[in-house]
C-alpha cells in the first residue's frame, strides 16, 4: 500500500514540476533543443524518466538512511566550538550557505578530477539533452556524496531537522531550474545567483564539465577562477567516451572498476 501511495506521490510530483517547466521550456526554449518538438518528447526522455521514479521511489530512502546515520554519529559528538553553536540563527543559516557552497564547490571538482568519483558522476554528464528532467540523472552513490557534502554544515551547526529539509528541497528545485532549457538570462545577477545559462555551460561537450561548478551561486566559481559566461549557448552537451546510455548500464557500469580509468585521473585545471 505505502508503495502505491509512493508512487501517487512521484506522479503528482512529475506532473506538478512538469505543468512549471514544459511550458518554460516551450516559450523560453534555448537554441539547442530539437527544432519543431514538444520539450518532453526530445529524444532519452524515458530513459531520465526511468532516472527520476528510481530516485525519488527507491533512492531518496537509500540516501535519506546512509546519510541519517552518518548525521548521527555527528550529532552526538562536539566537533565545533560552542561560541560557533551559540551563534543567532540568521547567522548561522549565511554561515551554512556560504560553507555548503565551499564544500559543493571543491566536492564537485574533485568528481571531475578523480577517476574514482568521476566514475559515478559523469552518469549525470552523459546527459545529451540538459533539462529539467535530466537534472536527476545521477547515480545514487553520486547523489548521496552531493547530498552529504551539502548537508554537512547544517548538521555541524546543530540546526534543526526542518529547516535542513527546508534547505534541501529548495536545493533540489534549484537544480531543477539550472538544468532546464530555457534561455532566462539573470542579467548582472549571474555573478551572484547561478542561472540555466551557467550550469549548461557545465555540460558542454568540448569544456568537459571543467567550469561553472557552483550550484546555487557561482561566486566560488569567481573566486577559484572557473566561471566561465560567455554569450553564446553551447552547441552540444555530454562527455567524450563513450558510454551505454541506458539505466540500467548507467546504474551498473559505475560498480565495475575499470583499472585503467581508475588510476588516470582526469585532465587538469
Ligand atoms: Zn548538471
Ligand atoms: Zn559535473
Amino acid at each position: 500500500m505505502w508503495l502505491l501511495e509512493l508512487l501517487a506521490q512521484a506522479v503528482l510530483f512529475l506532473a506538478a514540476i512538469s505543468l512549471v517547466f514544459i511550458p518554460l521550456e516551450y516559450f523560453w526554449r534555448a537554441d539547442t533543443a530539437e527544432t519543431g518538438r514538444i520539450p518532453w518528447l526530445r529524444r532519452g526522455w524515458l530513459n531520465d524518466l526511468l532516472f527520476y521514479f528510481g530516485q525519488i521511489l527507491v533512492f531518496n530512502s537509500v540516501t535519506l538512511l546512509a546519510l541519517g546515520f552518518l548525521f548521527q554519529q555527528i550529532e552526538t559528538s562536539s566537533f565545533l566550538p560552542a561560541t560557533i553553536m551559540q551563534l543567532p540563527l540568521p547567522l548561522k543559516i549565511v554561515l551554512v550557505i556560504l560553507l555548503s557552497d565551499f564544500l559543493i564547490y571543491w566536492g564537485h571538482r574533485a568528481q571531475h578530477r578523480f577517476g574514482i568519483l568521476w566514475r559515478f558522476h559523469r552518469v549525470h554528464h552523459t546527459a545529451l539533452h540538459v533539462d529539467y528532467i535530466a537534472a536527476y540523472r545521477e547515480h545514487p552513490l553520486d547523489n548521496i556524496y552531493t547530498r552529504g557534502l551539502e548537508t554537512l554544515p547544517a548538521v555541524l551547526l546543530g540546526l534543526d531537522l526542518n529547516t535542513i529539509a527546508g534547505f534541501v528541497t529548495f536545493r533540489g528545485l534549484w537544480a531543477l531550474f539550472i538544468h532546464s532549457n530555457v534561455n532566462i538570462r539573470l542579467g548582472f545577477l549571474e555573478v551572484l545567483l547561478g542561472s540555466p545559462h551557467l550550469h549548461h555551460w557545465h555540460h558542454d561537450l568540448s569544456r568537459r564539465g571543467l567550469v561553472n561548478y557552483a550550484n546555487l551561486s557561482p561566486l566560488m566559481d569567481i573566486l577559484f577562477r572557473t566561471y566561465y559566461n560567455p554569450p553564446e549557448r553551447p552547441h552540444s552537451y555530454g562527455i567524450p567516451e563513450p558510454v551505454r546510455q541506458a539505466w540500467f548500464w548507467q546504474m551498473l557500469d559505475p560498480l565495475i572498476p575499470n583499472a585503467s580509468e581508475d588510476s588516470a585521473t582526469r585532465s587538469k585545471k
